[in-house]
């Protein structure tokens, strides 16, 4: 009953693949249909070469499995924080896609360098803060998809689709699995010029001016409902 979900989120991990942003395992997508709440994911461990759309497992919102033989991905929970957060979210993308990780890594926000990155996001792509050790328990990845919400308590999740979760990897998301993929894939994008850019400069240099930023990304979004502003206000 749930065959063209499944597809779709096939297709949508399938690309992660194909784009060059997941290693072994290392990253899943997932979709929810929300006018039931299941979410259909990744199952855990399974090599993306051999993934068939019949793997594809489905989970409500508390994690409980509603169809599919195999486990859902580990990164389930964090997921469903992100769905629980952001109502106009409709896919979700884990990645440990190597340029965006090694901002991750180095708990650095990417500034926007270009127009590459200003036409997808609306300012620097943030880094979530460092976990507590108390958030290293049992409920680590519920606690990832938390310190992501907080993270956005004062951001518009729709005009900024991707995080960096300090030391970890990233998260993207959009209004349904493949969107989030594209997202993800101009994260990645935008993290390897951005680093590039600083090698040439020889360092940290300003942002693409804002104004700038904000012709970019309204030219691109406008037709969404976007009213234009000026991005420092
Ligand atoms: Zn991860």
């Amino acid at each position: 009953m749930f065959e063209r979900m499944l597809k779709k989120v096939l297709d949508a991990n399938k690309l992660l693949w194909k784009y060059g942003l997941v290693t072994y395992t290392w990253g899943n997508v997932s979709e929810i249909d929300r006018l039931t709440d299941y979410i259909a994911i990744k199952p855990s461990g399974v090599q993306y070469d051999h993934l068939s759309w019949d793997d594809i497992v489905v989970v409500d919102m508390d994690g409980n499995l509603i169809s599919g033989k195999l486990g859902p991905s580990i990164d389930i929970q964090a997921h469903v924080e992100i769905y629980k957060a952001f109502p106009d979210v409709g896919g979700v993308v884990h990645t440990h896609s190597p340029w965006a990780t090694a901002w991750a890594q180095s708990g650095r926000p990417i500034p926007c360098y270009g127009t590459t990155q200003a036409d997808c996001f609306f300012g620097e792509i943030p880094c979530t803060r460092k976990m507590r050790e108390d958030e290293l328990g049992k409920d680590y990845e519920k606690n990832i998809g938390k310190i992501i919400a907080e993270t956005f308590k004062d951001r518009d999740p729709m005009a900024m689709p991707s995080v960096l979760v300090n030391g970890h990897g990233t998260f993207s998301w959009g209004v349904n699995a493949k969107d989030a993929v594209h997202n993800a894939i101009v994260l990645e994008t935008s993290a390897a010029l951005a680093l590039r850019t600083e090698m040439v400069n020889h360092g940290v240099m300003a942002p693409l001016d804002d104004i700038m930023q904000t012709k970019c990304y309204y030219r691109k979004h406008r037709k969404h409902g976007h009213e234009e502003q000026v991005m420092s206000e």
